[in-house]
């Protein structure tokens, strides 16, 4: 979902960053601090700073699934399932009847004797429990027929086949076992009122239909788990599997559809004159206007279809999920995007990049949403990994979309500045890396796909707005939440905060603040090799946050327990201060506190009277035995001038005023 607050201030725009850190000079040997040990175990008093086991996970590295160093296991596996799915919207009276099989592969070594299906759609549903508004008096999904193995199930409790649904979830018993390696088939009709604006992440506004949620979708089966039923509520996101889907949708010609996954038919529903201009966008070096105003009726933009429809059908591989987009009043811009050797065939790679948008929303900018859109995309396929899928699509939804992401789809609602339509474009695309690519389940631990996307963000913003500081405005939050006391732990249930701000500082800034501070910790190259090697390892895949922990410690070889343990499990401060500074001997002392508990590396320039400024590094070891207080000598001459705790501002401290002498 979109940045988490859309009315925070923009601060400090444009802020240049700080002088860096290791700016000149060798820096002088500090004396006398301890030298740096591999891993905490071996110091006294570190042992509390475990981290603490997860429910699963251990048993998953006992049977070989998961590993301890984030590589997944030898015995490691995942469902899958293959959708057909077909879906008719009615636009007057705002209903979508659907029907469609799911084969379920169990690619597990358990037989199932049940599966269970996600239907969020039922977030609407009279007397549904809920953490968010929705519209009041939708409904439901509304099933006409539920059969699996062939055979057609009634909605009853007991034992034997059938199904009942509860909430957002439905316990389907296979009328057949489904033993490892076998498929089971699933056949639903069903139809659903398309709800108003105010619905989260989509619905309709009257004039545009975002189709999120739209069918019955398999729950997740994982090693580490087993079945993943939490409700959906509306706040906590969402769990999905991998799969591939073939869908057919039917709307009135004249419309334009935009669904995850790449259109089948162009010939048949596209005009030569829309296929001419889509065609050319695929190589254009701008955007190719490919429906205008003009344009936009059956025989113009769409053929004429039969009855006045028209099927348009999708074919979308290795997504967890298909959203679709229609409206009558949709623009179409479109472009491509490098995104670099995507497939591994040694050649450069190119994606479409689409917009679909009314031509009032140019207040909002939407003239420029295919450019941010390929700019993002081709900044993270360079920052990350490149972009595998066919297409990337921002589409003009209701306001309540606010920003929300679905696999090669994003649906964009409300008012935006260009700096905010940037911010929410390259924000929402920054979801393809996680959790479309990395399909981490984002209810249990939202950090690991709102706080990456965040982190992502800010570093889009910084290249494309050349040095704009969206790293500041991520730690404000977070300094803001813990100095109020506000702050819960980031291994918090996504439905299980106590307010909604601290849901937002811990899935969002405080996850990102880290990000950088992780980065800080490692340097650069070494904290952006473990983090792509993070990705690459878990790419369609569910990875836990251990598999996140044990990735960094694997790629860095190092033992970063304390890391994890005091900024993912823990609300400690980090408060670095410089305490004292004297002159003894040839020396100059210089003693530095720890105030807070969280342990971190201290980090300090010291700039002389000649202008020279040394760089040093107290190591994170001298706090992990309990220590408050250490020391740190430096040469007298050239005159000790300033002394600086971290100028660079890579770790979240709750008081700079105490890291810099003179004060
Ligand atoms: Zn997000």
């Amino acid at each position: 979902m979109a940045r988490f607050d859309t009315s925070r201030r923009l601060l400090a725009a444009f802020a240049l960053a700080l002088v860096s850190a290791c700016s000149s000079g060798r820096p002088t040997v500090p004396s006398p601090v301890p030298a740096a040990t591999r891993g905490t175990s071996s110091i006294p008093g570190a042992r509390a700073l475990t981290v603490p086991p997860l429910a699963g996970f251990e048993t998953a590295v006992g049977r070989g699934t998961r590993t301890r160093t984030g590589v997944p296991g030898p015995r490691y596996w995942q469902q899958w399932a293959d959708y057909k799915l077909s879906a008719e919207l009615n636009p007057v009276s705002k209903r979508m009847t659907g029907s469609g099989t799911i084969t379920y592969s169990n690619r597990s070594p358990d037989t199932l004797h049940t599966v269970y299906v996600q239907l969020l759609q039922n977030i609407f549903a009279p007397n549904a429990r809920h953490n968010t508004g929705v519209p009041w008096s939708v409904e439901g999904i509304e099933f006409g027929r539920v059969a699996a193995q062939g055979t057609t199930l009634a909605a009853a409790g007991g034992e034997g086949p059938g199904y009942e649904v509860n909430g957002t979830i439905m316990r389907l018993r296979l009328p057949k076992p489904l033993v490892p390696g076998g498929t089971a088939e699933l056949a639903f009709d069903w139809k659903l009122r398309v709800p108003p604006d105010g619905a989260p992440r989509g619905g309709q506004d009257g004039e545009v239909y975002y189709m999120n949620y739209w069918y019955p979708q398999m729950a997740v089966y994982d090693d580490v788990n087993g079945w993943q039923i939490d409700q959906y509520l509306g706040n906590a996101e969402f769990y999905m599997g991998y799969g591939n889907y073939d869908v057919s949708l039917t709307l009135p010609a004249g419309w334009l559809v935009t669904a995850t996954g790449t259109l089948q038919n162009p010939d048949e529903v596209l005009t030569a004159q829309t296929r001419a201009r889509l065609d050319s966008a695929r190589s254009a070096t701008g955007v190719v206007h490919v429906v205008t105003d003009l344009d936009r009726e059956p025989g113009r933009s769409t053929t004429a279809g039969k009855d006045g429809k028209l099927t348009w059908h999708f074919r979308a591989e290795h997504v967890r999920d298909v959203s679709w987009a229609a409206s009558s009043r949709y623009l179409w811009d479109a472009t491509n995007a490098a995104v670099g050797d995507a497939n591994n065939d040694g050649r450069p790679d190119t994606t479409l990049i689409q917009a679909f948008w009314r031509p009032e929303q140019r207040v909002n900018h939407w003239d420029e949403s295919a450019r941010y859109s390929r700019y993002s995309i081709e900044f993270y396929s360079k920052y990350l990994w490149p972009y595998p899928y066919p297409h990337m699509t921002a589409v003009d939804g209701p306001n309540s979309c606010g920003g929300m992401e679905y696999p090669m789809m994003t649906c964009i609602g409300g008012q935006w500045d260009t700096l905010g339509m940037y911010e929410v474009t390259t924000h929402e695309i920054g979801h393809m890396w996680f959790p479309m690519m990395v399909g981490s389940d984002e209810k249990r631990f939202a950090w690991m796909d709102e706080g990456l996307t965040q982190f992502d963000q800010s570093q889009s913003m910084d290249e494309f707005f050349k040095g704009f500081d969206d790293e500041e405005r991520n730690r404000k939050n977070y300094l803001d939440a813990t100095s109020s006391g506000t702050e819960v732990e980031l291994m918090h249930h996504g439905d299980r905060f106590p307010s909604y701000n601290a849901y937002g500082v811990a899935a969002y800034y405080k996850p990102a603040t880290v990000m950088v501070a992780l980065r800080g910790v490692l340097g650069r190259d070494l904290f952006r090799k473990a983090f792509t090697e993070y990705g690459r390892r878990w790419q369609y895949k569910h990875p836990t946050p251990y598999d996140f922990f044990d990735t960094f410690d694997d790629v860095s070889g190092r033992d970063l327990s304390w890391f994890w343990r005091t900024w993912f499990f823990e609300t400690w401060r980090l408060d670095q201060a410089i305490d004292s500074v004297a002159t003894v001997g040839d020396s100059v002392e210089i003693g530095i506190e720890n105030r807070g508990r969280a342990p971190m590396p201290v980090p300090l320039v010291v700039t002389r009277a000649d202008g020279r400024a040394d760089s040093l590094t107290v190591p994170v070891d001298v706090w992990l035995g309990g220590a408050k207080r250490t020391t740190v000598r430096v040469a007298r001459e050239p005159t000790v001038k300033s002394i600086e705790i971290d100028p660079g501002r890579q770790f979240p401290d709750v008081d700079r005023d105490n890291q810099r002498w003179p004060r």
